[in-house]
């Protein structure tokens, strides 16, 4: 028992520095890839259902790093927040979303919106309005077609401060959606408080909609919210047709997801947008 405790000890000392060393390694590189321009936005189409058209994009970070091939998001996003490197991460995005979406509207087309993902550690700097005000004023995209994502877990921080930055997003016209909705925590008792425009439902209660009765009744009961607070309601990561009839059944009228387009590069959007998509 001495022996296997010993052993336990080492496998896990050794699993802990390779995650450890991985870390090290993800942020050494990471913290050269925005000056090489390693970086770049994809978009997903976001569409209302009752007539296929595309209401708006999802701006999506991708790094290509040389060293490491495309790491997700998922994994290179939490590092960027740890390491400090975020800020200047998203700053980037941000400029780049809204220079792209000031290119389209130039194109020709009308009243595409721009959403961006916003960290939960933008909302520790006191300039975030600030630096929105800037973006749109440098590229001439109108405050009212960028919307800007936001997760409930800034609500883990002083609720007052982040009501108050939110207020200020919003008053310089832009749009505001809560992202993952239902996966954080204490969804309900503040959202009545946050000037908020959307909520979009999350995956992970779209993917079995049809044949969880516990996703089913979760997926009704946040839209039927939604529409008693005024707010507008997308449902995210939608793949099948079976899904979208059970959302329109519902009440909810616009969707993101496979079924419809993955995240494409930005020279793809105009076609889409002047097509349209099959509902
Ligand atoms: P998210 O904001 O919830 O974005 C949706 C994710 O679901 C995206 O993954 C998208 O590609 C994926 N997705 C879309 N449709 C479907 C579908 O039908 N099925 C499935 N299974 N997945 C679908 P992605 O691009 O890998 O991004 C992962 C996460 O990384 C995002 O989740 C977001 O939290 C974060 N992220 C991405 N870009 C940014 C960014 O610019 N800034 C910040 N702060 N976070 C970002
Ligand atoms: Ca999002
Ligand atoms: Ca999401
Ligand atoms: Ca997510």
């Amino acid at each position: 028992a001495k022996n296997s405790g010993r052993n336990n000890f080492q496998f896990f000392t050794e699993q802990m520095n390779a995650i450890v060393q991985r870390q090290m390694r993800l942020i050494s590189v990471l913290s050269g890839a925005l000056e090489r321009g390693q970086f770049l936005l994809k978009y997903q189409p976001q569409i209302a259902l009752r007539t296929g058209k595309m209401i708006g994009v999802e701006a999506l970070l991708r790094w290509q790093s040389p060293e490491l091939g495309d790491i997700s998001p998922n994994e290179f996003i939490p590092v960027a927040e740890s390491a400090g490197l975020i800020i200047a991460i998203s700053d980037w995005v941000l400029m780049e979303a809204c220079l792209q979406g000031k290119q389209w509207l130039d194109q020709g087309l009308t009243g595409l919106r721009v959403a961006v993902n916003l960290s939960a550690v933008q909302f520790q700097q006191p300039h975030l309005a600030e630096k929105v005000r800037q973006a749109l004023a440098a590229t001439g995209f109108p405050a009212e077609l960028l919307e800007l994502e936001i997760t409930e877990s800034i609500m883990m921080s002083d609720k007052n401060a982040i009501i108050t930055l939110l207020d200020e997003l919003k008053a310089l016209g832009t749009q505001i959606s809560i992202d993952d909705f239902g996966t954080g925590y204490s969804s309900l008792s503040y959202l009545k408080r946050l000037p908020i425009d959307r909520v979009k439902i999350d995956q992970s209660f779209v993917r079995d909609v049809v044949i969880d009765p516990n996703d089913a009744a979760i997926v009704t009961a946040i839209i039927a919210m939604t529409h008693g607070l005024n707010l507008e309601v997308i449902a995210e990561g939608v793949e099948t047709q079976a899904q979208l009839e059970f959302l329109l059944s519902k009440g909810c009228y616009y969707a993101q997801g496979y079924h419809f387009s993955k995240p494409v590069g930005e020279q793809t959007i105009p076609a889409l947008w002047h097509s349209g998509f099959a509902v």
